[in-house]
């Protein structure tokens, strides 16, 4: 059986660089503090807390004076960096370019549409830490549509200025747009930035392609990963035999029976060590 890891899958140089801005801060000092999970994969978050990096949540942050605090990928609303301000937070900001120029414009994009009372539509799942950061630029006031039961929230008499998370896919986002369109009034404006991240959305395709060139698919990735559940999805509808897997205790050798070649791949916050790890389990599987 030949076994091989689909060399477009893994980190995106978002999270590698959050990541190694904590391996770096950490070579000089014991610990580091971290707003929120720095990847939505538990057994990366393992092995960096190995290193001293400690996860805190939101209210954990408020209470914080005077120390280091790692800000991850997904960004911040503009209140934790108030809060930092006041309390002498020492912030280390590894929120990704690529969402930093995204909070920009939506910045702007409300100040601009307000001015003609309209609204900001943001394309994107409810409580997800990038979404906040986005609704932060708004004053909370953009309108967050998830699926098409939230269409509704969207007043469709005004003028509508709509970005997206940068992990939804292009095929979502699309949908939403036809669906507007298909109901706004001729007069009304409607502005489409389509903000999804080419890092995600070009390996949908990719991992199409892996999936039909193997029989069986493991694809690994944390449960809590929002693009690991589209790259799932995407790999399970092209082949059938895909596995969800988080961690290498989930394989189960029944999986491989009759497979000639098994693919590995996994989502963008999915370490390459964790895929090398299930390439050698299930060549284990495979020699037992
Ligand atoms: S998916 Fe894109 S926008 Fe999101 S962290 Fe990675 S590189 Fe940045």
């Amino acid at each position: 059986m030949q076994i091989s890891i689909d060399v477009n899958s893994g980190f995106c140089f978002g999270v590698v660089n959050a990541i190694q801005a904590a391996e770096e801060y950490l070579k000089t000092h014991d610990k580091l503090l971290c707003l929120g999970d720095i990847v939505h994969n538990n057994m990366e978050v393992k092995r960096l807390n190995k290193l001293g990096l400690v996860i805190i949540d939101h209210k954990q942050f408020q209470e914080l004076s005077d120390v280091t605090v790692l800000i991850r990928a997904h960004g911040e609303p503009p209140q934790t960096y108030k809060t930092a301000l006041a309390n002498n937070i020492n912030l280390l900001d590894a929120s990704c370019p690529v969402v930093l120029r995204l909070q920009n414009n939506i910045r702007k994009g409300h100040l601009d549409i307000n001015k003609e009372g309209g609204q900001v539509v943001i394309y994107g799942k409810h409580g997800h830490a990038e979404v906040v950061g986005l609704a932060g630029q708004t004053a909370e006031e953009a309108i967050i549509i998830s699926d098409e039961n939230d269409l509704s929230k969207i007043d469709l008499s005004k003028s509508i200025d709509l970005y997206s998370q940068t992990t939804k896919s292009i095929e979502g986002f699309n949908t939403l747009v036809k669906n507007i369109e298909k109901n706004i009034p001729e007069d009304t404006t409607f502005k489409i930035n389509d903000t999804i991240c080419r890092q995600v959305s070009h390996r949908a395709p990719q991992m199409k392609e892996f999936s039909t060139l193997h029989d069986v698919i493991i694809f690994v990735s944390g449960k809590k990963s929002s693009n690991g559940k589209y790259l799932y999805s995407i790999c399970k509808e092209t082949n059938n035999r895909t596995h969800f897997i988080s961690s290498t205790d989930e394989l189960d050798k029944t999986w491989f029976k009759q497979a000639d070649s098994v693919g590995i791949c996994g989502a963008t916050s999915t370490p390459r060590w964790l895929m090398d790890e299930t390439k050698i389990a299930i060549d284990n599987i495979k020699t037992e």
